[in-house]
């Protein structure tokens, strides 16, 4: 296969009721684009009718591929898939429920045709989202932005332009507990943005309850900042220095002013707040060393149960066409001169 000059991914998980809009808007990008184009659904998992819909389309239209997950694995596993299946001179990450329209993605285009190596997609507005979601996601960037050392721009998601040499770097980065957004601002190169109002879901709901969001944002933090770490030890410190101050008023109370009975709540306060700390500060060492154990495994990051339209690939890395494959730690493309 001739390489494309576009590939967009798109993570899909229990999305039926969006996949026939979703067509229908991408034949239209299609036809206007102007480019060869792939387009890699990576089927996260879906319990719904989302995968049946898929391989329909995928039989009709050969530039959609289709790699499935054998489970859920997660939306951050899902654009790590398409990346590492991605053929595109320029690879753009865009989420199914049209919330990233492709329309905007001529505009990415034209900004790396000027030489840019990333083109975020940074939301203007934001329509249909809820006010407990606007509020949280504005708190966590910006607390993000003051911990982590390296620029994440605010206002952004996983819905970028790159050109090739970063998909090849990124592929490299096989961190269990991934933060893409923030990857690719680590990675650096020209990276620029363009503006856009971000509309509300087509149908269906989020795939993203706040649980989810929460731990997804520990990863993000964990992951790139050992700031939550030294803050054990700051309070330590402060704790360290107050502990002092107890001592000599405790000694002076029992030496000097022979007032000592009287001391239950205070030891009752003091024991419970140094309990809980200790507790926070272990629980925070935890989050740390947890992410170790995860990384140590050295699991793959998704297991295949089926490609469509993926023929090459499955000539190349599998000697049984229709064994399940694994995609394991060193994943298509890590070798960078194979790549070229
Ligand atoms: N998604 C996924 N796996 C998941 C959750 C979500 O592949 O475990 C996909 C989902 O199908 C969609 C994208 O990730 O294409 C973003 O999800 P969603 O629109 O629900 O998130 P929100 O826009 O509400 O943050
Ligand atoms: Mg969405």
């Amino acid at each position: 296969m001739r390489r494309p000059v576009l590939s967009l991914v798109l993570p899909i998980f229990n999305e039926e009721s969006v996949i026939p809009e979703l067509h229908a808007r991408l034949q239209e990008f299609l036809r206007q684009l102007g480019l060869t184009a792939e387009v890699i659904f990576v089927d996260d998992g879906s319990h719904d009718r989302s995968l049946e819909m898929l391989r329909a389309l995928a039989a009709a239209e050969p530039r959609y591929r289709v790699l499935s997950f054998a489970r859920n694995f997660g939306h951050q596993a899902a654009i790590t898939a398409g990346l590492d299946h991605a053929h595109g001179e320029a690879v753009v990450v865009m989420d199914a429920d049209l919330q990233d329209p492709p329309e905007v993605v001529q505009e990415m285009v034209a900004k790396w045709r000027e030489g840019f190596d990333v083109v975020y997609g940074r939301r203007r507005s934001r329509q249909g989202e809820t006010r407990l979601k606007l509020l949280t996601a504005r708190w966590f960037y910006r607390l993000f932005a003051r911990l982590i050392p390296i620029e994440v721009p605010l206002d952004t998601g996983d819905f970028r332009l790159m050109s090739r040499r970063i998909v090849l770097v990124l592929r490299e980065l096989r961190e269990a507990h991934r933060f893409i957004r923030g990857l690719v601002a680590w990675l650096g190169f020209k990276q620029t943005a363009v503006l856009y109002d971000r509309p509300s879901r087509f149908a269906g709901e989020t795939k993203f309850p706040l649980a989810k969001m929460l731990r997804f944002a520990i990863d993000g933090i964990t992951s790139f900042s050992i700031l939550p770490l030294r803050f054990a030890t700051w309070l330590g410190m402060f704790i360290s220095v107050c502990s002092v101050a107890v001592a000599i008023w405790a000694t002076l109370a029992r030496f000097v002013f022979h007032a000592t009975v009287p001391g239950w709540t205070t030891v009752i306060v003091m024991v419970s707040l140094l309990a809980a700390v200790q507790l926070i500060m272990t629980g925070i060492l935890g989050e740390y060393i947890g992410r170790i154990y995860e990384q140590v495994k050295l699991r793959p990051l998704y297991v295949l149960s089926e490609l469509i339209n993926c023929a090459e690939e499955a000539v190349n890395d599998a000697p049984e066409p229709k064994t399940p494959r694994v995609s394991l730690l060193a994943s298509p493309g890590v070798d960078l001169r194979a790549e070229r």
